[in-house]
Formats: structure tokens, sequence, C-alpha cells
């Protein structure tokens, strides 16, 4: 098989045994998960359950687990939290910038801040957004990294209810045009079914529910395809 073959087809993260316990308590139990390259998944389980432990360890983000098991991910990695984490004394743009460098990154940033919806807003300060523009603004900072997976952890959490159902038209459609694997941590269990093409619900340390979402795919919160789904879980 030529190499560029075999990268096109093998898993865009591998978990094998993966181990984290906090003071004696084991929270993750020996995951094992593969993510292929390209798919949208949604990671749900009641608070507590270990979701954003085991987002952090795939993001590299946790040290504590190397050597706990086996752990491969790509290089280009993006992780995006429930608070955008932009900083405040940075505009818009330099926030979307941050650690970048190279002529093209300015016009990179640009493309990237109108691809969320936020043209015109480059120079505003973090402070001026409202909660969904911020978490846009954290979109266009992972998006002008060009990541091979996106992280995000419960990211549209603290927002309303109609800045979420925008949010998620926006992140769908971010990931149909640049099909990074996704791994969305979320509670809310609709939307990971609208989101999601495959749905995994921690429980106590393990993947306990591996759900495929088939075609036609439930596209909205009154699709009623979304029940159905529901039940499953
Ligand atoms: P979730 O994101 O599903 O709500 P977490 O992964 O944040 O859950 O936490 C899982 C469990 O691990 C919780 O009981 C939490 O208290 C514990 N935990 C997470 N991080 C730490 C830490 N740094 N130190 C001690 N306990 C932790
Ligand atoms: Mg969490």
């Amino acid at each position: 098989m030529a190499p560029h073959t075999e990268q096109l087809t093998r898993p865009a993260v591998q978990l094998r045994g993966l181990t984290r316990s906090f003071e004696g308590r084991t929270v993750l139990d020996g995951i094992d998960l593969d993510l292929p390259a390209g798919q949208f998944t949604a990671l749900l389980g009641h608070s507590g359950s270990g979701k954003s432990t085991l987002l952090r360890a795939v993001a590299g983000l946790d040290h504590a687990v190397a050597g706990s098991g086996q752990l491969t991910a790509p290089d280009r990695v993006s992780v995006v939290f429930q608070d955008s984490r932009l900083l405040p004394w940075r505009r818009v743009l330099d926030n979307v910038l941050l650690g970048l460098d190279g002529k093209d990154a300015d016009s990179k940033g640009r493309e990237a801040l109108e691809e969320v919806g936020l043209k015109g807003r480059e120079r505003a300060w973090p402070n001026e957004l409202s909660g969904g523009e911020a978490q846009r603004a954290a979109l266009a900072r992972s998006l002008v990294r060009e990541p091979e997976l996106l992280l995000a952890d419960e990211p549209f959490g603290a927002l309303d209810a109609l800045t979420r159902i925008r949010m998620h038209a926006l992140l769908r459609e971010l990931w149909v045009r640049h099909r990074p694997s996704v791994l969305l941590v979320t509670h809310d269990v609709d939307e990971a079914i609208v989101l999601a093409d495959r749905v995994l619900v921690l429980e106590e340390g393990r993947i306990g529910l591996d759900l495929t979402i088939d075609r036609p795919h439930p596209r909205s919160y009154r699709d009623p395809l979304l029940g159905e789904y529901r039940e499953r879980l």
C-alpha cells in the first residue's frame, strides 16, 4: 500500500487501555477507542464521568496518562473549551493569530473570522463580544491552525438555547468544509445526536455505548428521528 493511502485509512485517534486515576480513584479504566479520520464523534456522559479527563488526555494536555496505555493522535490538534479563553488584552484578530507567524497569517486569520461570521470584528476587544461571538472567535482561532483533530469540551454549554442552535449549524458547516476529525464532549443528548455521526457514552471509566447515527441524519431539534435515537441511548 502506498504510504499516502495508509495515512488516509489509519484512524486519527487510537487509544488502547488508557487509564487515569486521581488519588487512587479510577476515572478512565482502560479505554479502547478508534476515531476514524474525518469523523464527527460526540462523547456523552454524566457530570464527573471523566469526559474532560479523556479529552485532555487525547489533547496531550495530561502528562500523567503517558505510559498508562497507548495513545495515537495527529500532530495538529486544536481544543475549544466552554469558555473561549480569549486573552482580554488582545484584539480578536490578534487572539486568532496568537503564536502564528508567516506573511499570510494575517489574511488567513481574517478569512477564518469571516468564515465564523465575525467579519468586521477583527479589531474588537474580547469583552465587546457576546458569548456566542466569543465562541465563534475561539473556533476561528482553532480553524486557522488547520487542525486534523478538533477537540471541543462543552463548547456551547454556556450559551442560550437559540445561540446554541446557530452554533450547531456553524460547527457542522465548518466540519463539512474542512473535514477535521471532531470529538465533541457534551452533556446535551440532542446536541450529540444532531451534530455527530457517532455518539459514545462514557460510563464507569469505559465507553459503555457506541451508537452510529445513520442516514437520514436528524438535523434539528424538531426532527422526529431524534426521539428514536434518544430512546437508544
Ligand atoms: P466530566 O468532564 O465528565 O464532568 P471530569 O473528567 O472533569 O468529568 O472529572 C472526572 C472525575 O475526575 C471527577 O470526579 C473529578 O473530580 C476528577 N478529577 C478530574 N480532574 C482532577 C484533578 N486534576 N484532580 C483530582 N481529581 C480530578
Ligand atoms: Mg467536563
